[in-house]
């Protein structure tokens, strides 16, 4: 399936200029200790960003993607070329392999809700489970729909989720891509399921030629290594490759935050704590998205003077740049 057609114009809507995220998280400003999010980078580059995620409702609005409601007004928008694209950090709970790791002093605490035999849910779950995994399959379907719908409409997609832990190839790079002293954080384990085996996935990989890019966080500033997959139509993928690709963990010292499991007395994982991504990744994925919209033939305006907003390396080697004599 191709996507329609579609380049910019002088009668193109300026709504064309803004990007979806999808569970976005908390907003992320200039100001935020973490750095700035994906969509205060986007806007840097004057273009808007449509941020859903549940614990937003209170800003007005549902933004509950498993309201049907809420699903079909994304998708339709989706169809109609409101966006240049979506980014969707999907929840990876259920698939978390954190949920492998035997607790302390065999404490009880969440378990494997699924396997690589059984990727939609373990047999005989308790209820409570079952819900868990029908909910989160259900999410994994959702974030597909709007994938599809805004590849179909021309559009570029990019889902985010941890890596495969059960693909001995994939362990086989990150190993090649990690120097001895960081060690490639968890282990591979044969049964592990991932988001990257839900059917729903995998087929729209199949009807879009997505592709994946994996890459250490901690190469872009991050405290964990966590090492991610991001599943991304074509077009963005060759975009972001040369930034992304080909990443390596190249820590000398062990992670400062390399806790896995449970933290201590609740049922959160610490890798929870470091969901929002470092700073530079948001940077170079909102530099992706305008990459492929202005490679469309769309306008942007030019962008603020980065340098007194930006405190990437980019930013700063520009600031040295103006000031060196000439
Ligand atoms: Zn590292």
């Amino acid at each position: 399936m191709a996507p329609s057609s579609r380049s910019g114009s002088d009668s193109a809507p300026m709504e064309r200029h803004k990007a979806l995220h999808v569970y976005a998280g908390p907003p992320r400003g200039f100001d935020s200790p973490l750095g700035p999010g994906f969509g205060a980078l986007l806007e840097q580059r004057q273009a808007d960003t449509r941020e859903v995620d549940h614990m937003r409702d209170k800003e007005g609005g549902s933004h509950n993607v498993l309201n049907d409601d809420v699903l079909a007004e994304l998708c339709r928008k989706c169809s109609e070329g409101s966006y240049m694209g979506a980014l969707l950090g999907t929840p990876c709970d259920s698939f978390c392999c954190a949920r492998w790791k035997p607790l302390p002093g065999g404490k009880k605490g969440p378990k494997p809700l699924r396997n690589r035999n059984h990727i939609m849910g373990l047999p005989g779950l308790a209820e409570r489970d079952r819900k868990q995994v029908e909910k989160h399959n259900e999410i994994t379907w959702r974030t597909c729909k709007i994938s599809l719908m805004e590849y179909k409409a021309g559009g570029e997609f990019c889902i985010e989720n941890p890596v495969d832990r059960g693909d001995e190839q994939l362990e086989q790079e990150m190993k090649r891509r990690t120097t001895r002293e960081g060690g490639v954080e968890l282990a591979f384990n044969a049964l592990h399921s991932s988001l990257w085996q839900m059917p729903c996935v995998q087929q729209l990989q199949q009807l879009t030629g997505a592709r994946k890019l994996h890459l250490p966080q901690c190469a872009l500033g991050g405290k964990r290594q966590k090492w991610t997959t991001l599943l991304c139509s074509p077009r963005l993928y060759s975009v972001l490759y040369n930034s992304l690709g080909e990443l390596r963990c190249e820590c000398l010292v062990p992670h400062e935050d390399n806790k896995i499991g449970l933290i201590e007395g609740t049922n959160d994982f610490h890798t929870t704590a470091s969901a929002a991504y470092p700073f530079r990744l948001n940077e170079i994925l909102a530099e992706g998205f305008v990459r492929c919209h202005t490679d469309k033939g769309f306008k942007l305006m030019p962008r603020l003077d980065v340098a007194t907003s930006c405190t990437s390396a980019r930013a700063t080697a520009l600031v040295v740049a103006l000031l060196l004599p000439a």
